[in-house]
């Protein structure tokens, strides 16, 4: 495919983020097709105008129906709320176009499951917004722990904390709500910690959860207070397929992080950890050398690590989160080519929505679950 057209749905946070990455994809990576930037879509059409003359869209419009019957658009960015990811996505599917969705992939396990159903019936492509995945520093990790090089790996430390709800007087908004976002901090943040949890260690086969609300009334932007529908703090016990055990924490309500998506693995010969909010640093222990001069050492990403080097020649330059999205496109148009791909599709993706809802089971009956 030499060129492919592409239309978005949503111009929010992550709209912004995929409009870059289509802007960006060709420049960065050469080899892909050349994207057309068919057309966007948001509810106000001011709003949407706006966007698609300042993003280099074609044209804009307020149906996302409209943009689905669009015979230009081979692919399709979902950047909306998550009540609206199953609907749009089994219509995109529906209408023969490859889907870029964000993540979590809906609110419930049959909306998730839904989904992937149709990505199977539609043999097309499609992609969650699991961008921390590309981090060149996250695939060294993985590629050290796959080589041995921490030996075997028996125990995985993560925690994803953001204060983005830390302040109790913060208002109301979709986030909270049940029927719009589902589940809280599970569905926004838990699910990205999992995603690099499965990555490194493999499969989650079982855990115990709390999951809790710590904030639980908000003032509404008019006057008053809304019941908070949904989870600011979900902590788990986790035994992997292989055997190996972990914890999982995650909080929305953290005052002072803002990006802390942490994780340690735990080898027979070494330990690495890496945090998201130094994101181009991957730290490594090798228990190996004299004892006296052993330590921890920190390996700055560079051109030889994961896609580094398509964007940048120079190693402790450093990347960010939006060229972490440019990855995230390029892994799926491999994915669209048929080729072997980081993708993390809807079946892998429904994989990552078992584990959370798992939590939510746990946490109800205080029973040892199994994520199905
Ligand atoms: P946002 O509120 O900034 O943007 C959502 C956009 O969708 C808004 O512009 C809104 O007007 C638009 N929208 C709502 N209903 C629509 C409709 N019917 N038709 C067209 N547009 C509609 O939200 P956001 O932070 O960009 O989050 C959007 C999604 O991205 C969520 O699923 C969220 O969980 C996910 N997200 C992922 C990451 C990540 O790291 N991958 C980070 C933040 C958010």
């Amino acid at each position: 495919m030499e060129r492919i057209g592409v239309g978005l749905i949503g111009t929010g946070f992550m709209g912004k983020c995929h409009a870059m990455a289509y802007g960006a994809v060709r420049a960065v990576y050469g080899d892909v097709p050349v994207i057309d930037r068919v057309a966007l879509c948001d509810v106000e059409a001011g709003h949407a105008a706006r966007c698609a003359s300042a993003w280099g869209f074609a044209r804009s419009t307020t149906d996302w129906r409209d943009l689905l019957a669009d015979p230009a658009i081979d692919l399709v960015s979902i950047t909306s709320p998550n009540g609206l990811h199953r609907e749009m996505a089994v219509a995109a599917l529906e209408a023969g176009k490859h889907v870029w969705c964000e993540k979590p992939m809906a609110l419930t396990m049959a909306d998730a499951q839904a989904m992937t159903d149709a990505a199977a019936k539609s043999g097309k492509a499609t992609a969650l917004g699991y961008a921390y995945l590309q981090n060149p520093a996250l695939q060294e990790a993985r590629r050290l722990i796959a080589a041995g090089g921490i030996g075997t790996p028996f125990d995985f430390r993560g925690s994803v904390d953001e204060d983005y709800m830390a302040d109790p007087a913060l208002p109301w908004s979709w986030r909270l709500k049940a029927k719009e976002a589902g589940l809280g901090t599970l569905g926004d943040l838990t699910v990205h910690l999992i995603s690099l949890a499965r990555t490194l260690m493999g499969e989650i086969a079982g855990l115990t959860a709390l999951v809790e609300t710590v904030h639980s009334e908000r003032p509404l932007p008019g006057g008053g207070t809304a019941k908070v529908e949904n989870d600011d703090i979900a902590h788990a016990l986790v035994r992997f397929a292989s055997g190996a055990r972990g914890t999982l924490a995650s909080s929305r309500v953290a005052h002072g992080r803002k990006n802390g998506l942490r994780i340690e693995v735990h080898g027979s010969k070494g330990m690495l950890w890496l945090d998201n909010e130094r994101m181009n640093e991957l730290n490594l222990y090798i228990a190996d050398g004299p004892p006296e001069s052993r330590g921890f050492r920190r390996i700055l990403s560079g051109p030889l690590h994961g896609d580094y080097a398509r964007l940048c020649p120079a190693p402790g330059h450093g990347l960010g989160f939006n060229e972490l999205k440019v990855i995230e496109l390029a892994e799926l148009l491999k994915a669209i080519r048929g080729e072997s791909s980081r993708s993390i599709g809807f079946a892998d993706g429904l994989k990552i929505e078992a584990v959370i809802h798992a939590f939510a089971r746990s946490a109800a009956t205080g029973a040892w679950v199994k994520p199905d």
